[in-house]
């Protein structure tokens, strides 16, 4: 078994994949495969049903919100947010935290002003602005809860006037979140909740109807709610798959308990970064991600051994993306202590080796 650092698409539970790998020869009884069942058949109306009542289940969802499993991505709602919230003519505000924030942002401005509150690229994105003011007069504020590229976090959200947007795709389910703070969540389903192909939306219904703008129907928020996630075929594996990884999770006491080992996995990796000599974090401290820790070698020279290392350990995934470099621990969810400890060695066998 490989011990998988992969960013995303991420790493799934084992049983998880069991229980996909069953499904897609026999689905529930229906002597069908799940890739074949129709989707308004009882048997798949079922988990959709059972898939966002887990959503609203472990999140815990107030009334006048709608859950939906939407495609086309995360980047998608780059795009889909402001073609439903921005009016013509209107103000956009975003928070520019990193290259998925910026390409939101880009996107928004085929659809109005857009105005960055704040951004931290001059520094390459090292840490998460927080000293501005969200305009009053903005149609909404978008951030992004954790940068995925970067390693950054907010560990805390910022009261706004307006109502606030927020990419989760990196750390939704991975942390207690008070919904009722938000406009809209959303997350594309492959770092942290299932398999690619599908994307999580929970939208609060009464900021909807208002950009005055004609929609298409599949980017109409509405059209989705009133087609119930069926308003064409939804990708059923996908969904199907969310459902079981969002099972395994209240099956293991759910967003409270996974919180607590979260912050327990980043906090020994974190540990050992600080105190081995040979590898240094670059993100400000205050901002770590619990979700994708990001360090360098101190001699860049270390950097291809310690790879090769990494790889014959069975540890996969950790190389750091192309625009930052060094080294990205992605450590969702179903990644268990255990690899961690892994990797902690593996460091410190690099260490010893190197004095
Ligand atoms: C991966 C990622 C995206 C892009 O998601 P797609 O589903 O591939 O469109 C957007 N935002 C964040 C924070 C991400 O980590």
């Amino acid at each position: 078994m490989k011990h998988n650092f992969g960013p995303g698409p991420g790493i799934l539970p084992h049983e998880v994949l069991k229980q996909a790998a069953a499904a897609v020869i026999e689905f529930n009884g229906t002597g069908l495969s799940l890739l074949e069942v129709s989707h308004r058949s009882p048997e798949f109306e079922a988990v959709l049903d059972e898939a966002i009542k887990l959503v609203k289940e472990l999140l815990a969802v107030p009334a006048g919100y709608s859950v939906l499993f939407l495609q086309g991505g995360a980047s998608t709602q780059f795009a889909m947010v402001p073609y439903n919230l921005l009016p013509d003519g209107g103000k956009a505000a975003y928070l520019e935290s990193g290259v998925w924030a910026n390409k939101a942002l880009k996107e928004a401005k085929y659809f109005g002003e857009v105005e960055i509150v704040a951004t931290s690229k001059e520094s390459n994105f090292t840490y998460i602005p927080k000293d501005f003011t969200i305009p009053a007069d903005a149609a909404y504020f978008h951030i992004t809860s954790n940068n995925t590229i970067y390693g950054t976090q907010l560990h805390k959200f910022f009261p706004s006037p307006v109502p606030v947007v927020c990419d989760m795709s990196s750390d939704i389910f991975s942390r207690k979140i008070n919904v009722a703070d938000f406009g809209i969540i959303y997350a594309g389903a492959q770092k942290n909740m299932g398999p690619a192909g599908v994307t999580l939306v929970i939208v609060k219904d009464d900021i909807l109807g208002k950009s005055g703008r004609k929609i298409p129907a599949m980017l109409n928020y509405q059209t989705q709610i009133e087609g119930g996630s069926m308003y064409n075929t939804p990708p059923v594996f996908a969904i199907y798959v969310s459902m079981l990884t969002l099972n395994w999770l209240k099956s293991k006491g759910g967003v409270a308990e996974i919180e607590k080992e979260n912050t327990v996995k980043s906090k020994v990796l974190y540990e050992e970064i600080d105190r081995n000599p040979l590898f240094k974090a670059v993100c400000a401290v205050e901002d770590r991600s619990d979700m994708n820790v990001c360090f360098v070698a101190e001699n860049p020279e270390h950097e291809k051994p310690f790879l090769k290392l990494c790889d014959e350990k069975g540890i996969v995934g950790i190389k750091g993306h192309r625009s930052v470099g060094g080294f990205r621990a992605s450590i969702y969810n179903a990644l268990p202590i255990t690899s961690i400890y892994v990797l902690i060695d593996a460091m410190q066998e690099f260490a010893e080796k190197n004095k």
